[in-house]
C-alpha cells in the first residue's frame, strides 16, 4: 500500500473513531437528560396534585377533585396517573374514589417503604416513564399537614403514579445523532477529497524522489521527477531536478576525466561515483608503484617490482618474462615463475621477430585461434596469453602467462588492460634507467673496439682482487702491444690503423673465456686477464693470440701487409703484491719483449724490476 493510501486510511478511520464516540457519548447524554427531565416533570406533577388536593381539602370541596386529577391525566405527555391513599388515610377519611387505591405492588412497597420509585419501560413499540412519588405528612409545610390528618411527622400519607410517554425524546435523540451522522460523513467526505487533493501530488512526488535517490544510489543519476505539481511543490521538483543533473554532469566528467589517466578492467559497472573510485584506487597504487621504482637502482630492479606486481597484485602464479634487444633481434627469458613446461625456444630467441605479441605488438590469446603462435606450443589444456610492451627503439619486454584453469584465464585476461596500465607507468623510469646504464657503460667502453677501457680497470680492478683472494683465485695479465704499429698509420693512414686494432680486438674477444676479460689499455696497447689459468696454458693462450694476429692478412688498397705482437706476462698473486701491480710487472714484461727484438711473448721476471731496466 503506497504512502497516499494509507494517509487516507488512517484519517479515515480516526474520524470514524472520533464520529463512534461522540454519537455515543450525545446518545447516552440525551437518555439520561430525558429521564431527568421526566422526573423532573413527575416531581412537578406530584407537588401540583399535592397542592390541588390539598386546596381542594382546605376548601371543603374534596368531593369535586375528579375534574381537577382528569384534567392532568389528560395532559399530553402523561399516559397514566393515578393516586393512592394510604391506609391512615383511608381510615380517617375513607377509601375515596374506586380508583385511589393502590394497583400493583410497586404503589404498595413506596406507601410502605416512603420512598420514591421509578422504572423505564423501553421496546420497540413504546419508551415510557413510570414514577410512584409518596406524600410524607409533616408538620413544617404550609399548611400544616398534622392538622387536618390524623398522622404524625413522616407517615405516608398517600402516593401519586405517573406514566410519561417519553418516545418523543428518544425520537429527537435519534434524530439529532443522525444529524451527527450527517454531519460527520459529510466532514469526513471533505476531509479525504481535500487531502486527496492536496496531499496527492506531494505525495506521488514523494514516491518519484524515492525512487530518483534509489537509483541514483545504484549509480544513475539520469532520472528526472516528470510529476507535475503545483505551489510550492513545483519549485520543490525544479530545485531537485537541478541538484540531480549537476550530480550527473558533475560525476560523468570526473569519471571520464579520471579515466584519461587510466584504462581498467574493474570500470565495468554504470554508478561514474563507484567508478570514480575505483579509478582513484587504481591511480594511487599506479602512483604508488611508479615512486617505488624512481627510486630503484637499475632497470633490474625495475623488473622485480614488475614480477611482485604481477604474482602479487595480479595473482599470477605461471608466466615467462623476456628481454627483447630489437638492435639484434634477440629474445632473452630473463625471469620465470611457476611451472611450465620446458620448450625448445631457441629459434624465437635468436629471431625475436618469431615472437607473435613482439612482431604484432598486440595481445596474443592463445584461446582466441588454435596454435594462434606457432612458436608457442604447450600441451593440451595448457592456454596462454602473451602481453608485448615497448620501452624504448632498443629494447621490448614480452610477458607470456600460462594457465590450465580457464577461470583463472578469464581473470587474466580481463586485467591485461590494468597489468599493461602498470607496465606503461613503469616505461619512462625503465627508460631512463636504460639510458642511464648505458651511458655508464659507453663511458667504460672503448667506442672503436667495445672492448672495457682503462677507466673500467681503474674502476674495478680492486674489486676483481678482492674477489679473486676471497675465492683463492689467480690472474694472468696479458700486455700486448702492436709491433712498429705508427708504421700503419704513417704508411697506409689512420684508417687502415682502425681496422688493425680493431682485428686485434677481436681476436682478444673471441679467444678468451667469458671469465677472462679484454680491455683496450692505451691506444694500440691491450690487456688480457686471465681468470685461474693453469699456469701452464698461460704461454700457449698469448702464443695463440699472438698467432692468430700474426696470420691475418691486412689490405690497404692494393697492398697487402701482416703485423706482430708483443706480449708481456705477469702473475698475481704469485709475482705481484697487487693486481695493478702485475700490471705494471706485464709491461715490463712487455718492454723487454719489445727489447728483446720484438712479436716476443715474455714472462716478468723478478730481475727485470730490479735490475730497474724500466721501473
Ligand atoms: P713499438 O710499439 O713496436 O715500439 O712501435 P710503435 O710504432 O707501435 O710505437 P708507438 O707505441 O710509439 O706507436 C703507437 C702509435 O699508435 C702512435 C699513435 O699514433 C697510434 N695510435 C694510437 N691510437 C690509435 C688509434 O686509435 N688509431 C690509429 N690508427 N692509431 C692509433
Ligand atoms: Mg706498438
Ligand atoms: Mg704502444
Amino acid at each position: 500500500m503506497n504512502s497516499h493510501k494509507k494517509l487516507l486510511l488512517i484519517v479515515t478511520i480516526m474520524l470514524l473513531v472520533l464520529m463512534i464516540a461522540v454519537v455515543i457519548n450525545v446518545a447516552l447524554n440525551f437518555r439520561e437528560y430525558s429521564y431527568k427531565s421526566a422526573l423532573d416533570k413527575a416531581n412537578s406533577t406530584a407537588e401540583y396534585v399535592r397542592d390541588g388536593l390539598t386546596a381542594h381539602m382546605v376548601n371543603g370541596i374534596m368531593e369535586k377533585r375528579e375534574f381537577f386529577l382528569n384534567n392532568i391525566k389528560n395532559h399530553k405527555d402523561i399516559k397514566d396517573f393515578w393516586i393512592i391513599r394510604s391506609p391512615k388515610v383511608v381510615a380517617q377519611f375513607g377509601p375515596g374514589f374506586k380508583n385511589e387505591g393502590a394497583r400493583d405492588a410497586i404503589d404498595k412497597e413506596v406507601i410502605e417503604s416512603g420512598k420514591m420509585h421509578y422504572t423505564i419501560k423501553e421496546n420497540s413499540n413504546e419508551v415510557s416513564l413510570r414514577v410512584t412519588i409518596p406524600y410524607i405528612a409533616t408538620a413544617y409545610g404550609s399548611p400544616n399537614c398534622l392538622e387536618c390528618h390524623n398522622a404524625k411527622e413522616g407517615d405516608v400519607l398517600g402516593a401519586i403514579s405517573v406514566k410519561f410517554d417519553i418516545q418523543d425524546t428518544r425520537n429527537a435523540g435519534i434524530l439529532t445523532i443522525i444529524k451527527i451522522i450527517v454531519i460527520n460523513i459529510v466532514f469526513l467526505i471533505i476531509a479525504l477529497f481535500s487531502i486527496n487533493y492536496f496531499f496527492k501530488p506531494i505525495m506521488a512526488l514523494f514516491h518519484e524522489l524515492s525512487k530518483m535517490i534509489s537509483y541514483a544510489r545504484m549509480g544513475d543519476y539520469s532520472k528526472r521527477i516528470t510529476l507535475r505539481v503545483k505551489g510550492e511543490g513545483e519549485e520543490v521538483v525544479e530545485q531537485i531536478n537541478t541538484l540531480f543533473e549537476k550530480l550527473e554532469s558533475t560525476f560523468n566528467n570526473l569519471k571520464n576525466s579520471l579515466s584519461t589517466f587510466v584504462t581498467s578492467s574493474q570500470i565495468t559497472c554504470q554508478n561514474p561515483l563507484e567508478e570514480s573510485k575505483k579509478i582513484i584506487n587504481e591511480l594511487s597504487d599506479i602512483y604508488k608503484f611508479k615512486k617505488t621504482i624512481e627510486l630503484d637502482r637499475t632497470y633490474k630492479d625495475i623488473f622485480e617490482r614488475i614480477y611482485y606486481i604481477l604474482e602479487e597484485r595480479f595473482e599470477i602464479k605461471n608466466y615467462k618474462f623476456y628481454l627483447i634487444d630489437k638492435e639484434k633481434n634477440e629474445r632473452e627469458l630473463i625471469h620465470q615463475r611457476g611451472d611450465i613446461e620446458e620448450c625448445d625456444c631457441s629459434d624465437v630467441d635468436k629471431n625475436a621477430e618469431l615472437c607473435r605479441a613482439f612482431r604484432t605488438q598486440n595481445e596474443v590469446l592463445s584461446i582466441d585461434f588454435k596454435d594462434v603462435c606457432h612458436f608457442c606450443k604447450t600441451n593440451s589444456g595448457t592456454e596462454y596469453l602473451c602481453i608485448p610492451f615497448d620501452i624504448n627503439s632498443e629494447l621490448a619486454i614480452v610477458i607470456s602467462i600460462y594457465t590450465n584453469d580457464m577461470d583463472k584465464y578469464n581473470q587474466i585476461q580481463s586485467t591485461l588492460v590494468d597489468i599493461e596500465n602498470y607496465l606503461e607507468a613503469a616505461k619512462p623510469v625503465l627508460e631512463s634507467k636504460f639510458l642511464m646504464q648505458k651511458l655508464k657503460e659507453s663511458s667504460l667502453k672503448d667506442g672503436l673496439t667495445g672492448l672495457y677501457n682503462r677507466r673500467f680497470l681503474e674502476n674495478f680492478i680492486e674489486k676483481f682482487a678482492k674477489q679473486a683472494d676471497r675465492a683463492e683465485k689467480s690472474y694472468a695479465v696479458l700486455m700486448i702491444d702492436i709491433d712498429f704499429f705508427k708504421m700503419v698509420n704513417d704508411t697506409y693512414g689512420h684508417d687502415v690503423g682502425d681496422t688493425v686494432i680493431k682485428e686485434l680486438a677481436r681476436i682478444l674477444k673471441t679467444n678468451i673465456r667469458s671469465a677472462d676479460m679484454a680491455i683496450r689499455y692505451g691506444g694500440e696497447e691491450f690487456l688480457v686477464l686471465l681468470y685461474n689459468p693453469e699456469k701452464s696454458k698461460v704461454l700457449d693462450i698469448a702464443q695463440n693470440l699472438a698467432d692468430k694476429f700474426k696470420n691475418i692478412e691486412f689490405q690497404a688498397g692494393n697492398v697487402s701487409f701482416k703485423k706482430t705482437l708483443s706480449i708481456g706476462i705477469a702473475y698475481y698473486p704469485q709475482q705481484a703484491e697487487s693486481l695493478w701491480q702485475a700490471i705494471k710487472f706485464a709491461d715490463t714484461a712487455l718492454y723487454a719483449a719489445k727489447e728483446s727484438g720484438r712479436d716476443k711473448i715474455v714472462e716478468f721476471d723478478p730481475q727485470m724490476y730490479q735490475n730497474g731496466e724500466k721501473y
